[in-house]
């Protein structure tokens, strides 16, 4: 059930000499990402004053994921509703104002639903699709209510634990138990979970899993143009535009080497390159930079120097890693 989607896997090779010795390194543009399996980012309780601060992370990490949005919020932050559709992300009900609703009548339930699907379709122009109860709390009255109301429910596999203060490195930690198909519940929230993002993905990347869309039929995570996940497949995040990335390794020393990348196919981009731990970037030049808490992630955005950049990273005792393209978006 999982598409096994393979993008253009150009491979560029560098022959660089280093005393005397050609070594060939190798890069893997950005767009070459293998996905052989799906999961589910989600991230419940907005839309708040802190959705497009996440939404400008999720984008610079190439990430689509699944906002399960309260009715109630989405009524107070419409134009942050409305900009999770505009990012890629998907928008799905958490209820009207994420009270316990096993003790709720069928009834109040019925109305409490409608109320929040009514509402996150006036803000997005999308109707939900997707059901999350709040605190996961159902049973079968519940789950027939949301059915009769054409949603899905969709509960999580897997719970980062963002909402009771995990730090960046549990959130990572927890996220890297997904397995091709499930949901990993997250918050909008948490600054933690923001900071997360890039590490989560990094984890992701190297075990060839992708973010995708949440099947209304299945309730699991699928490749994103299947399509009906109650939210567009247009656009992609950054804009709708392309472009390529590809890496070499002009200087090794025994301490540090120095990556160059060059971006083809925008003139204005951003580009996302992560290092294996205890790698560290330190230097960077040619872009307008942005490196993460740990070290290892680095943001360049484009910046009027020209479609190559490049940075300096200490081998910490890792001295056969390379730092890896992890996304290249254009605009
Ligand atoms: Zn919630």
């Amino acid at each position: 059930m999982f598409g096994n989607r393979i993008a253009r896997l150009a491979v560029i090779a560098t022959a660089v000499a280093i005393g005397g010795v050609a070594i060939t390194v190798t890069a893997t543009p950005a767009g070459a990402a293998t996905c052989n399996g799906y999961v589910g980012l989600t991230f419940d309780d907005g839309p708040t004053g802190s959705t497009g601060t996440l939404l400008n992370v999720l984008r610079a990490n190439g990430v689509r994921a699944t906002m399960f949005n309260t009715g109630q919020n989405a009524q107070n932050n419409r134009s942050a509703a409305q900009a999770q559709v505009t990012a890629g992300m998907w928008v799905a009900n958490h209820s009207w104002n994420h009270a316990h609703m096993t003790t709720m009548s069928q009834a109040q339930m019925q109305s409490d639903l409608s109320q929040a699907n009514s509402a996150i379709q006036s803000a997005t122009g999308v109707r939900p699709q997707l059901f999350r109860p709040p605190y996961g709390e159902t049973n079968g009255t519940l789950q027939s209510v949301a059915s009769s109301l054409g949603l899905r429910q969709v509960i999580w596999d897997v719970d980062s634990q963002d909402w009771n203060g995990a730090s960046v490195a549990q959130i990572v930690s927890n996220a890297s138990r997904l397995q091709a198909g499930q949901v990993i519940l997250m918050h909008d929230g948490p600054q933690n979970t923001r900071d997360a993002i890039p590490q989560i993905m990094a984890n992701l990347t190297s075990r060839n899993l992708c973010p995708g869309m949440i099947s209304p039929s299945t309730g699991r995570a699928v490749a994103p143009d299947g399509g009906g996940g109650g939210g567009p497949t247009t656009p992609p995040p950054g804009g709708g535009g392309s472009c390529t990335a590809a890496a070499s390794y002009p200087n090794v020393w025994g301490d540090r080497y120095n990556t160059s990348v060059t971006v083809s196919g925008a003139s204005s981009w951003t580009v996302v390159v992560a290092v294996s731990s205890p790698q560290r970037i330190t230097t960077t030049w040619s872009g307008s930079a942005s490196v993460d808490s740990s070290g290892t992630v680095l943001t360049m955005r484009s910046n009027g120097s020209g479609n190559t950049f490049g940075f300096t990273t200490m081998f910490n005792g890792n001295s056969g890693g390379r730092a890896q393209i992890r996304s290249c978006t254009a605009g």
